[in-house]
């Protein structure tokens, strides 16, 4: 059974997320996408409303047969990896600009639970310049960010703005 870990802050999942999921999907039996309470960072949402809006959207991405579990954690990636019995962490790389950062996390992690290997994705070219802080800003200026992140994330994110 190879069970994988997708960690990440996911404040908020996009398109781009869904997409290393849907490419993750056929190369595991399971798959933990683990959110990462970052107590240093003042996310957008919770840790627990980033979970589950990960559920929620979920049913809207082709995983065949591999099982998908959504869990907050806090602390060290490895840690949890291992915690889980995990032989694989799972990172999406969008340009040569994130190479340098994920190696670096990759080596570290590898240092810390040597057998657990860290596995790359090229994220899809639609996505490729996607990420949540993009997406936070773009919103936040009433730019459109439609079709770049889920529409119930997009509803989430308007019910945020006029609290
Ligand atoms: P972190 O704060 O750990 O980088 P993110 O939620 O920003 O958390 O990213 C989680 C993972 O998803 C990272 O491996 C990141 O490279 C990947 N990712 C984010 N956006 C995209 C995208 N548009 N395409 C492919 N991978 C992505």
């Amino acid at each position: 059974m190879q069970r994988a870990v997708f960690p990440g802050s996911f404040d908020p999942l996009t398109n781009g997320h869904l997409d290393i999921i849907k490419r993750s999907a056929p190369l595991f039996d399971e798959m933990i996408i683990a959110v990462l309470n970052n107590l240093d960072k003042s996310p957008m949402f919770t840790a627990e409303e980033r979970c589950e809006m990960i559920r929620e959207a979920l049913p809207s991405v082709d995983t065949s047969e591999c099982t998908m579990l959504v869990e907050a954690f806090s602390g060290l990636t490895a840690e949890f990896a291992r915690k889980s019995n995990a032989t694989a962490i799972v990172r999406g790389i969008r340009a040569v600009s994130d190479y340098e950062y994920e190696l670096r996390m990759a080596l570290m992690n590898r240092r810390l639970e040597p057998t657990i290997e860290t596995v790359f994705l090229m994220a899809g070219e639609e996505y490729s310049y996607v990420s949540s802080t993009l997406m936070k800003q773009v919103f936040e200026l009433g730019g459109r960010v439609d079709g770049l992140i889920p529409g119930l994330v997009e509803e989430k994110m308007r019910a945020k703005q006029n609290r």
